[in-house]
């Protein structure tokens, strides 16, 4: 403002402030100064960063039609993958070649009426609120699968409050109709009592009813979709600077960060700078569904972003800012943000710990200290979500840490130094954590179903704990090359390398720290001969019952499963 300091001082001393120059002065003071000097004052806070980054409107005449996002909700075990995974590969049979095995999290399809539909992959499992509540919000319609067989459950209850809670419109899918005891009229009925009416029940919710293993009416399941999606009367505006939501995001070995996006209004290009979370980057290359590289991607699309500087987090919004200092301006601030709000927790939690510790004195409350690793962002917030609800005066989970990627060293130091238990959700520990852990007494528990893991701490916490099948690791071997034997399929070549490896016992693969597949081993050979056993530093022949597709690299973790006393 070009006024010098004395003068500041003098009016400060004017209103009764006795000011130095190096002073400093609060905000409404200043305001009232620099107003007295003739100045007219706006005042911003930081996170005006954030400022114009989102919600930007857009006329009328801008917006053109959308395809529909589609989120598939329901009970455990009702057929959400299996339904998923159907309309998928359907799709991609009749339509282009290829690539129907990668796992992007969200894909579309094109419906027999042409129209095209986005599903959100979000896995398959029940006991993620926090997911769902998240892909309800990028959703325009939730299918509710419900088991012919089974009925309404508790968890199709819950999809349906967050489908409600989001108001997002449901189409229930009754599926499982091949099964001879099928009663899709029951389903129905039992939907009234949570005030889900259907068509033939008088209401406005649209059913059909589908069978994901025999394909039945999945092409009416499709068009329904798209007739809902014609009265909901979607548009976005194409020509716009893109934004849109994390929907999954992970570090690649080979590719870096791996962001998948839905892309809500606009279109991303590549080469466009975007910002999601605490994270910007260039666009190094887009991806579609198929694994195909593309330019550009519109509305209601999803594709993964190669660029990232580091992972965003699921949930994440997503916006293309207009250059480099603009994206480091608002990731900075995000940043600082997030720091101060875990340094705010840290503080917390020493707080609780004492508390907690007057309460296990005074009434005995058990906390649970768990450390989480997970294969992906999405799983590892869900799972946090759902500890976060267990428990109540007596006892607790307390979650330490939760992140991505394979079980590491620190995470066995940060589980030492409370008495935790690691659960590793599809990741393995690498040997350093091993040997750590076990020098340190540190239970590393493996899961790849949250409901198990959830269900496990829960029991732990209940004192429910029955003897239950536990896994004893019997040894680790290392693919050195794949062979391929007519009538067999792939046989991997193997070195042991620590332990044994049983014929007819159970194996995992592998790659990267991250569980590939897990089954039982259908053949030993050392040379020619079939063995029972083969010890480590030997070389062997291995092929899995029902699964070819090893590579060379990988691990395979052979383990015993028996019945044994539970502890946690
Ligand atoms: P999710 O837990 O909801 O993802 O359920 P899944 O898709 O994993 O399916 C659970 C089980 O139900 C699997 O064993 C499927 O093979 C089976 N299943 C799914 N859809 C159908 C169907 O339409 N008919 C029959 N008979 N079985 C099905």
């Amino acid at each position: 403002m070009a006024e010098r300091a004395v003068d500041v001082v003098r009016l400060l001393m004017k209103q009764g402030h006795m000011a130095k120059i190096t002073d400093l002065i609060d905000a409404d003071t200043a305001q009232l100064i620099a107003e007295e000097l003739g100045h007219t004052v706006r005042r911003v806070a930081e996170s005006d960063v954030e400022e114009g980054l989102f919600d930007a409107a857009d006329d009328e005449g801008e917006l053109a039609s959308r395809p529909p996002v589609v989120t598939i909700m329901g009970h455990v075990d009702h057929g959400k993958t299996s339904l998923l995974d159907a309309i998928r590969s359907t799709n991609v049979v009749g339509g282009e070649a290829g690539g129907i095995t990668q796992h992007i999290g969200a894909y579309q399809v094109t419906s027999p009426s042409g129209s095209k539909i986005t599903f959100i992959d979000t896995p398959g499992h029940a006991a993620f609120s926090a997911m769902r509540a998240r892909g309800a919000k990028v959703t325009d319609i939730v299918v509710l699968v419900v088991a012919a067989d089974d009925g309404v459950m508790p968890q199709t209850i819950e999809a349906i409050s967050h489908a409600k809670a989001a108001k997002v419109p449901m189409i229930v899918a009754i599926n499982k109709i091949d099964k001879p005891d099928a009663k899709p009229e029951r389903v129905r009925t039992e939907l009234l009592q949570y005030e889900v009416q259907v068509e033939s029940m008088g209401g406005e919710v649209l059913d059909v009813e589908v069978s994901a293993t025999k394909r039945t009416n999945l092409d009416k399941l499709l068009e329904t979709i798209g007739l809902q999606a014609e009265l909901l009367d979607l548009k976005a505006n194409p020509d716009r600077p893109a934004e849109g939501t994390v929907v999954e995001a992970k570090l690649d070995r080979g590719r870096g960060t791996v962001a998948t996006i839905l892309v809500q209004r606009g279109t991303l290009r590549t080469g466009d700078i975007v910002v999601a979370g605490a994270e910007w980057g260039r666009v190094r290359a887009l991806l579609s569904d198929t694994g195909t590289t593309v330019d550009a991607a519109g509305p209601s699309t999803p594709v993964e972003i190669l660029g990232f500087n580091a992972t965003p987090e699921a949930g994440d919004r997503l916006a293309v800012v207009a250059n480099e200092a603009r994206a480091r301006e608002v990731t900075d601030y995000r940043a600082h943000q997030k720091r101060e709000k875990q340094a705010a927790r840290a503080t917390a939690m020493r707080g609780s710990l004492e508390q907690m510790m007057n309460q296990l004195k005074t009434q005995g409350r058990k906390d649970f200290a768990l450390v989480i690793k997970a294969d992906v962002q999405g799983s590892s917030e869900a799972i946090v979500g759902s500890l976060e609800k267990l428990g109540n005066e007596e006892v607790g989970a307390r979650v330490l840490h939760a992140g991505v990627g394979g079980i590491t060293e620190s995470d066995v130091t940060l589980a030492a130094a409370s008495g935790a238990v690691i659960l590793g959700f599809n990741v393995r520990a690498n040997k350093e954590a091993r040997a750590a852990a076990e020098r340190a007494g540190i239970e590393i528990r493996y899961y790849n179903i949250i409901y198990d893991l959830i269900d496990d701490v829960k029991k732990a916490m209940s004192g429910m704990l029955a003897p239950t099948l536990r896994e004893t690791t019997l040894g680790t071997a290392q693919i050195l090359e794949i062979f391929k034997v007519s009538k067999v399929g792939n046989v991997a070549g193997c070195r042991v390398t620590d332990g044994t490896v049983e014929r007819g016992q159970h194996v995992r693969l592998i790659r990267d720290n991250v569980v590939i597949h897990e089954g039982k081993l259908a053949t030993l050979r050392r040379v020619k001969d079939d063995v029972k056993e083969v010890q480590a530093g030997q070389e062997c022949g291995m092929s899995f019952e029902n699964y070819q597709d090893m590579r060379v690299g990988d691990l395979i973790e052979c383990y015993r499963v028996e019945s044994i006393e539970r502890s946690l």
